[in-house]
Formats: C-alpha cells, sequence, structure tokens
C-alpha cells in the first residue's frame, strides 16, 4: 500500500491505482480529485452508461465498468473511495477489506487535502443542512471565505479542486459519509440530535449512531464538540470523547455553552466571560429546533473565531434553505409551505410544533419503519386536517386516528394538494411535512417539494 494517511501529511496518489465507487456528484468529484493527483482511476456504477451522464467525466481519462462491478477491480485497487449513495458493507466491498485494501468515503478523501484549514463539521438527524449552512453564512460574513458544502449542494473534494483555496470549512457529515471515515477530525464537530432514521440501510440504530461517533473518533482535547445538552441520544454518543464540549440547552447557559430562551441564544463561551445574547432576526428562522440549529452555529463560530457582530449579521439576513419550511406563496389569506426535506418522523413533528393551529397537513411517501407515535402527539391540537399520500399513507392515517379529527387518504401529492385548496380558510397554514422518503412517488426529496411549489403556484 502506498498510500499515506491524511494526518498529518496529505494523501500521496500519484501512481496508485484508485477505484471510484458510484458515480454521483460526490463520486465525479472524487474522480476528478484523483486523476489530478497522478492516480490510474477507475470508475465503476451499477447503472449502465446510458443512465450515467458520463459527459462529466468524458475529458478525464479513466477507466470505466459501468452497470457491474468486477471483484477483481475491488481486491487489486490501492484506495477504494465509495460516494455516500453506495452500502458501505457491499459484499465487493467486504473482499477488499479482506484483502488489505483501504476503503474511505468520498468526505475522508476530500478531509485528507484539507487538514489545514478550519472545519466545522455537523452530523445529526435532522438540522444539519440548516445549521452548516447557517455556519458558513456566519462565516461568510466574517469575512472567512468559506467553502460550505459536503452532504449538502457540494462535495468536500470540490473544495480541494477550487480555484481559489477556501479559508473555512462548514461541512454536513451524513452518516452515510461518516460510516466511511477513519481518520475525520473536524476542529469543531457538533452533533445537533440523534433519533431513528436510515434504519432501513443502517440495520440498526446501535449501527447508525456508531456511524454517526466517527465524527469524533479522532478529535482529540484540542478539538471542539458542539452537542444539545437536551438530546439524550446525542450525548449518549459522545460518552468518552476528550474534546472540549460545549453544550446547548433550554434554559441557562451552561459553562462554555449556550442556552435557549425566549427566542433567543444566550452564548457563555468562557467561565467567568461575560455573556453573548443573539437574536433570530431572520423569519426562515422560525420553530424551537431552529433554535437550536442557531446556538449551535453560534457556538462553533465563535469558537473558530468569527466575531460576535458577524455572527449577528448572519443570524438577521439567513435566507434559509429550499424545502425546509420554505414559504411558497400567501394566497387569500392562507400560508403554503414546502417542508419537503422532513423525510423522517421526527423533522415532521417539529415542523408542525412550529405552528401553533389550523393546519392542513400533507404527508406520507416512503416510510423509514420508524413508528409515528411522537408525530401524532405533535399533530394534535395542531392539524385540522390530515391528507395523507403514498406508499406509507395508510399507516400514518392510521397512527393519526385518534389525534386529528379530519383524515383523508389521497393517492398522490397532487391530489392532496388540491384537495387541500378546498379545505382552507384565510388564516390556516397549509404545510407539506412528508415524514417520509421520496421515494415511492418521486426521484428525491427536491423533486417533491419543486412539484408542490410548482402546483401551489398554480393555484388559481
Ligand atoms: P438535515 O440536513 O439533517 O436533513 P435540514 O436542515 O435539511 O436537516 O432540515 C430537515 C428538516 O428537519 C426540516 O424540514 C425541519 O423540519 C427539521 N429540522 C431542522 N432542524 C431540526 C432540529 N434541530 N431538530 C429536529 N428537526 C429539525
Amino acid at each position: 500500500m502506498r498510500v499515506k494517511p491524511p494526518y498529518g501529511p496529505p494523501w500521496r496518489l500519484a501512481g496508485c491505482n484508485v477505484l471510484v465507487v458510484g458515480l454521483g456528484r460526490s463520486g465525479i468529484a472524487a474522480t476528478r480529485l484523483c486523476v489530478r493527483e497522478g492516480a490510474r482511476v477507475t470508475v465503476t456504477d451499477m447503472r449502465s452508461a446510458d443512465r450515467i451522464d458520463t459527459s462529466m467525466f468524458s475529458d478525464l481519462e479513466v477507466r470505466q465498468r459501468l452497470g457491474e462491478h468486477f471483484e477483481r477491480d475491488f481486491v487489486e485497487a490501492d484506495l477504494i473511495v465509495v460516494s455516500p449513495g453506495v452500502r458501505w458493507n457491499l459484499s465487493k466491498l467486504q473482499a477488499a477489506r479482506d484483502a488489505g485494501v483501504e476503503v474511505v468515503s468520498e468526505l475522508e478523501l476530500a478531509a485528507g487535502f484539507l487538514t489545514d484549514i478550519p472545519m466545522i463539521a455537523v452530523t445529526g438527524t435532522n438540522g444539519k443542512s440548516t445549521t452548516t449552512a447557517l455556519a458558513g453564512a456566519m462565516m461568510r460574513a466574517g469575512g472567512l471565505n468559506p467553502f460550505v458544502g459536503g452532504n449538502l449542494g457540494r462535495p468536500l473534494c470540490e473544495a480541494v479542486l477550487a480555484d481559489a483555496r477556501p479559508e473555512s470549512l462548514a461541512v454536513e457529515a451524513s452518516s452515510f459519509q461518516l460510516e466511511g471515515c477513519q481518520r475525520f477530525r473536524p476542529q469543531v464537530a457538533v452533533i445537533l440530535n440523534l433519533g431513528p432514521d436510515h434504519l432501513d440501510r443502517h440495520g440498526s440504530f446501535d449501527s447508525y449512531a456508531a456511524a454517526k461517533r466517527r465524527i469524533l473518533d479522532c478529535q482529540t482535547e484540542n478539538d471542539h464538540l458542539v452537542v444539545s445538552g437536551d438530546d439524550s441520544g446525542a450525548l449518549d454518543i459522545c460518552r468518552g470523547s476528550t474534546a472540549v464540549r460545549h453544550c446547548f440547552v433550554h434554559g441557562e447557559p451552561p459553562p462554555g455553552g449556550a442556552g435557549l430562551a425566549d427566542g433567543k441564544v444566550i452564548a457563555r463561551l468562557y467561565e467567568g466571560g461575560d455573556d453573548e445574547s443573539y437574536r433570530l432576526g431572520s423569519h426562515a428562522l422560525r420553530g424551537s429546533h431552529n433554535l437550536a440549529n442557531a446556538a449551535a452555529a453560534v457556538l462553533a463560530c465563535r469558537i473558530i473565531g468569527v466575531s460576535s457582530k458577524a455572527v449577528q449579521q448572519a443570524l438577521d439576513s439567513f435566507a434559509g434553505l429550499p424545502h425546509r419550511l420554505e414559504r411558497v406563496r400567501v394566497l387569500r389569506g392562507v400560508e403554503w409551505i414546502n417542508d419537503s426535506k422532513a423525510t423522517n418522523a421526527d423533522s415532521a413533528a417539529v415542523a408542525l410544533r412550529s405552528f401553533q393551529g389550523d393546519v392542513v397537513w400533507i404527508g406520507g411517501g416512503r416510510g423509514k419503519g420508524g413508528n409515528y407515535d411522537e408525530l401524532a402527539e405533535a399533530a394534535a391540537g395542531r392539524v385540522k386536517a390530515f391528507l395523507a399520500f403514498g406508499e406509507d399513507g395508510a399507516a400514518m392515517a392510521d397512527a393519526m386516528r385518534d389525534y386529528v379529527e379530519s383524515i383523508e387518504r389521497q393517492e398522490t401529492l397532487k391530489a392532496a394538494t388540491e384537495r387541500a385548496a378546498e379545505l382552507v380558510k384565510p388564516g390556516d397554514v397549509v404545510l407539506l411535512s412528508p415524514a417520509c422518503a421520496s421515494f415511492d412517488q418521486f426521484d428525491s426529496f427536491e423533486e417533491r417539494g419543486t412539484a408542490f411549489r410548482r402546483l401551489v403556484e398554480d393555484l388559481k
């Protein structure tokens, strides 16, 4: 094995045989990076060539194995880089590991080239993208020229490939990316919360939690950990971490951490130091969950030295992200909101809790194997009508039976949206917050949210 570990020296890939598995945006960025570093690269994807946009790498000299994986490519590689969409326990990856081949995620590959740049890495079950984008906005306001990406938008390899080297990194790290990390060591790791998600892929909650924990595994006492002090799941996985801990909690701020009270974040960064008070000026940060996300971003950015003024500026001007409690329009006094990104029960529950009442709620899609009890409690007293659609619609409707007065089943999102338009009165909110993945009827949560947006924009 000629590949050198990235801490401290960066990867040395010149002349190595690298296999890139999965040709989504991450795989293509990884391919580009490995070619730039002088590796001999083979790319493989189970999709056939006609289902992949090969023009994305037609300028690169790479060997292509499309439509099939060949075990030889795996066991004979010096390094395998795995895209987040590829199962970590794929039998050919296991065979490669057994043969002593180094197997890493795209995130870990990229991070090995970025060890000299301050990094805030954000994980958790919900709120990762919002917190990452917000931390990025704070860095930008502080003049720190950030790269914002990872699981959100641009893969981290694009930070390495960028012409101008970023001065700071705000990185969203998903469980799929983290499970392929052995050396990933962010200066600041953020764990927002931990609840059941992606059990279909990880197999059990324990293995999902273990993947998340990898964000901390390589940190030392020189690094920092920002974690919710109110979330027992998140705290559990932090046991044994040696990093300096900063908790955010509801109520009084703990030393080194932040308190959430009256819609404000109060940060107490140093024992004996002055408290700093931050308000959430942007309406894109509504809901108590966003107060937690904001607290995490405030702590992380203050730790790496963003000024309090820049932090407040970003909290006032943050535009929010599409498909996360995104206001589509207000039509005859009815607010239509697209929260298509709420792909699990926890995130839909917090979305519902952001409203006082009179919500016409549209939910459903492909269930993720959790239960809907918490969600039913969040719906009680807030949801005046529930329109359930898609594969898991019946199960959701059933779970809401004792909590919501009016429940209707609809086949599609379109039918549910049209029905919502018939049910609403001025002052109501129509909320698409599915609590499910989109894959039964759409390619992605983005496609689902865009379809909803279009349906709502077309309403007369
Ligand atoms: P992620 O990237 O982790 O999926 P996002 O920031 O994209 O998180 O938000 C996804 C959904 O999760 C949002 O639509 C919102 O309803 C919910 N959410 C956001 N932040 C939190 C949080 N801190 N706790 C629980 N749910 C949240």
